[in-house]
């Protein structure tokens, strides 16, 4: 379905840690899909931010002898270096600390307790006395604390709980018919079985405020706090401004797609959209739930220190390496493993040999056949009909790959053109031509090359958006690259003759494996 507008939101990231792949994964997909969708000409909107409530950072800011507001400004810091540092251009960086926000939140409480959808009630749930703090079945290792070694008792608390167990029926019924779309579809269908068997049950939204001081206090009864979840949920409405900012608002909602790694699927696709169905306004079009990377063949944790951190990563490689390498491993919504040892090897043969060795071999081409100028194609007939059937067939296949998110076939298709053009190089044979004084061949030759490089580059610029910008320099057009259109500018033709060529630094030298980089 065509949309004039396009909003992308990831989840906002709880600071109890510091920026990782995980994160970056789903940022940088985010990125890509906005940059994208702004080459097709629409009105973007890209929300990415910070949680930053809740017993956690609470406790963890009391650990390090600091206000929580100070551990959270620090923490959100370094979420905005790690974007930087990866060329994410976000429209907005939503910090549920924000005063705007939380004022939001306490609205839509309000509404949802003068409706009927809150009640008092008690929460119950394993507690375990030696943290002071209720625990979920995850936090326990073998029934056990982690940090207290003993098994947590049962308790009770009073609570505010949302009525939840309402919308069941509703909600499976869009979730069912893709009017409400869950991608992949095994992860639709995991929800799916989630409300057929254990079924919907009222939450709890809030917390004894005694005892988690660091959230937003309900509206109605100070001496609670909002859950954190529920608290963070509303960033997807606040990030653009709502409820004050109606324009902003009517021009971007509902999201397009909502991004986020399976940990949190269940709580977004029942609470969340209730929330939602609860306050009458539309549901997000799709979600789209990405795996998990593990870190050569391991789970990425703290303790095994293997965590990797993307900010070092960047600076090692550059950002364009490690958005392509993400996006290019395995299948968006699959799990996949990372290895630095992967990385350079796919760093050497798709961008040092493919890509950058195509730029690398026609540039002086140009120089030495062409003076630096674009030549005029001849002879129609000369027109080599592969190459530009394969460019066709690749921007023909872009918008439905993008709209399914499949970022690694969406490279794949660039790539093929990529390899086939430098192979219509080594047959096409430019050289020969030149000394042969065949000027017509070696103008339509030279021409189809530098016309595929102009397209990949376009189609690149999502994904490499400053490798992409380098080339585009080097080619010598005048007009940006980020004013490019597709479908309009990625036809072939569309180079013009006379333009100079411009000789840049090389792109991707290669990297020497057989030196130890452990
Ligand atoms: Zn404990």
């Amino acid at each position: 379905m065509y949309r004039k507008s396009f909003y992308v939101t990831t989840p906002v990231y709880y600071v109890n840690d510091v920026p990782h792949i995980g994160h970056s994964y789903t940022t940088i997909a985010a990125d890509v899909l906005t940059r994208y969708h702004k080459l097709c000409g629409q009105d973007t909107f890209f929300l990415t931010g910070t949680d930053e409530h809740g017993t956690k950072i609470q406790q963890m800011a009391e650990k390090k002898n600091k206000s929580p507001k100070e551990f959270c400004d620090e923490v959100a810091e370094k979420f905005k270096v790690a974007w930087r540092n990866l060329n994410i251009k976000y429209d907005n960086f939503i910090r549920t600390t924000n005063p705007r926000h939380e004022d939001a939140v306490k609205e839509v409480l309000q509404k949802l307790y003068d409706d009927g959808y809150i009640y008092k009630g008690k929460y119950e749930a394993l507690y375990c006395v030696g943290c002071e703090q209720f625990k979920m079945k995850g936090d326990l290792v073998g029934g056990r604390c982690p940090d207290h070694k003993t098994e947590p008792e049962k308790r009770s608390e009073e609570c505010y709980l949302f009525k939840l167990s309402s919308f069941q029926d509703r909600l499976y019924k869009l979730i069912k018919s893709d009017k409400f779309k869950i991608m992949p579809k095994e992860r639709k269908n995991e929800v799916l079985s989630f409300i057929e068997n254990e079924g919907l049950q009222d939450v709890s939204i809030s917390r004894d405020k005694a005892k988690v001081y660091w959230g937003i206090p309900l509206p109605f009864d100070t001496s609670h706090t909002t859950y954190v979840w529920v608290d963070a949920f509303l960033n997807y409405l606040t990030g653009l401004g709502w409820p004050q900012d109606k324009n902003n608002f009517e021009k971007f909602w509902p999201p397009t797609v909502q991004l986020m790694a399976k940990d949190i699927l269940r709580v977004h696709a029942t609470i969340w959209v209730s929330i939602l169905m609860a306050l009458g306004i539309e549901l997000p079009q799709m979600y789209f739930i990405h795996g998990y990377f593990t870190v050569n063949g391991q789970k990425m944790s703290k303790s095994l220190g293997n965590v990797i951190d993307p900010v070092a990563l960047s600076e090692k490689y550059g950002a364009d390496v490690i958005r392509y390498f993400m996006l290019s491993e395995f299948p968006f919504g699959t799990d996949g493993d990372f290895s630095i040892k992967r990385l350079e090897e796919t760093y050497n043969s798709d961008l040092a040999n493919d890509f950058g060795n195509l730029l690398h071999r026609t540039i002086p081409m140009m120089d030495k056949y062409c003076d630096g100028v674009v030549p005029e194609p001849k002879k129609e007939d000369l027109i080599d009909e592969d190459l530009k059937k394969i460019a066709q067939a690749v921007v023909d296949s872009l918008a439905g790959l993008y709209e399914e998110l499949k970022f690694r076939d969406i490279l794949a298709d660039i790539w093929r053109l990529v390899r086939r053009t430098n192979k219509y190089i080594d047959e096409a044979a430019p050289w020969a031509f030149f000394k042969e004084g065949n000027d017509e061949r070696l103008s339509t030759v030279m021409y189809n090359i530098l016309e595929s490089i102009r397209i990949i580059t376009i189609l690149t610029y999502p994904f490499m958006p400053e490798t992409s910008q380098k080339i585009w320099e080097q080619l010598g057009i005048t007009e940006s690259l980020v004013s490019q259109r597709i479908p309009e500018d990625v036809g072939w033709g569309g180079l013009k003759v006379g333009t100079k060529i411009k000789k840049g630094e090389p792109l991707f030298p290669r990297i020497d494996l057989n030196k130890n980089n452990a």
